[in-house]
């Protein structure tokens, strides 16, 4: 091979091989920072074939090592903020999450975020992010319901799918958004409906904002954002609120086990149209007489509670959780009382999100 030969060949070589992970083109590419806290997506199991396995076990390198696709993508950094599954997912974790995401946009360390989070509470952390993240630059969480060991995985996939999304010029001002399965759900309307599939995360009441495939992503609707994000740059900790389920003969003792332990709001998981027993309402009012904040949501996972149906709810004292299901109503209710402890400005909160 000739002199100026082997030049242009070295200086192929040096543009196409990584320099400390990054390559003169991926310059050019958006930066996506990750974010991992464990879940199924790091999760490992003994068998190829069967369902047991501990979640939470893979660190973030092997996980970003195991797709190489994502770097074609976009310029990756990452950090592990926990290795556990989201079961045990706290609201010290949450406010970790959020307050070094704020950090992440606010010294320009990355233009997105992905979130690499366990399924069983992905959507109340994507909700609470929603909430309280205040930036435009797309917040991307993403998970798997088999290991990284099973046949089939689908974490994998659904890893680069989402660096996809947080990486894509038609992500503008998506806000928070969940990536599973090929689709891309709003944290507000994502629900996990599935115990073991992989189809796991649908929206309800106004279906996904858009689908990623074969590398593109298109959205087709956006939700309307209209809460202010709270402030919880301050604070160690959120009020306590309780949920309660609501069934056939439920015992309302259950509502004074809240009210000794000082929660500050209930949200009770009513039966239909947020319903519930005359007992069950006696029980309530009760905890509204004493300043807690009852907020009625539903067991049933669409539709709306509607203000005033079959419940005196203006003279009863009680909030409506509108379209949201109870553990959102829960994360809602606890960001609002850091703020207030005015019911009507609070159902207005929960009317105008
Ligand atoms: N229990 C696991 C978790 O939420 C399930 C999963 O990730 O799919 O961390």
């Amino acid at each position: 091979m000739k002199y100026f030969q082997l030049i242009i060949l070295s200086l192929l070589i040096g543009f196409s091989t990584p320099i400390f992970g990054q390559t003169a083109s991926e310059n050019s590419l958006p930066r996506v920072h990750i974010l991992a806290t464990g879940g199924t997506i790091a999760g490992s199991g003994d068998s190829h074939t069967k369902a047991a396995y501990k979640a939470g076990e893979v660190p973030i390198e092997e996980l970003l090592n195991a797709v190489p696709e994502i770097h074609e993508k976009a310029k990756i950094t990452g950090e592990q903020i926990a290795n556990i599954g989201s079961q045990d997912i706290d609201i010290k974790t949450w406010l970790k999450l959020s307050n070094r995401i704020q950090e992440i946009f606010q010294n320009d360390e990355a233009d997105a975020v992905v979130i690499t989070h366990g399924t069983d509470t992905m959507e109340e952390t994507a909700y609470f992010l929603s909430l309280t993240v205040n930036a435009d630059n797309p917040v991307v969480l993403v998970g798997a319901m088999r290991p990284s060991t099973a046949m089939s995985q689908d974490g994998n996939r659904n890893l680069l799918d989402a660096v996809t999304v947080a990486a894509a010029k038609e992500s503008k001002n998506i806000g928070v958004v969940v990536a599973m399965n090929e689709y891309i759900f709003s944290a507000k309307d994502v629900d996990k409906t599935h115990t073991t599939n992989t189809n796991a995360f649908q929206s309800h009441n106004f279906g996904p904002m858009g689908i990623v495939f074969d590398g593109k992503v298109k959205f087709y609707h956006q939700p309307l954002q209209v809460l202010k994000p709270f402030k919880t740059t301050d604070l160690n900790s959120l009020p306590r609120v309780d949920i309660f389920y609501g069934y056939t003969d439920a015992d309302p003792k259950i509502i004074d086990f809240a009210i000794e332990n000082q929660t500050k709001g209930i949200v009770f998981a009513g039966v239909g149209n947020g319903n519930f027993s005359k007992e069950m309402e006696k029980a309530l009012t009760k905890a509204v007489k004493k300043g807690i904040k009852v907020v009625r949501s539903s067991r049933i996972n669409q539709g709306r509670v509607t203000l005033e149906n079959e419940v005196d709810d203006e003279k009863l004292g009680f909030i409506v959780a509108d379209d949201l299901n109870p553990q959102k109503a829960r994360i809602l209710l606890m960001l609002a009382l850091t703020k207030t402890q005015d019911k009507e400005e609070i159902q207005e909160m929960f009317l105008g999100q």
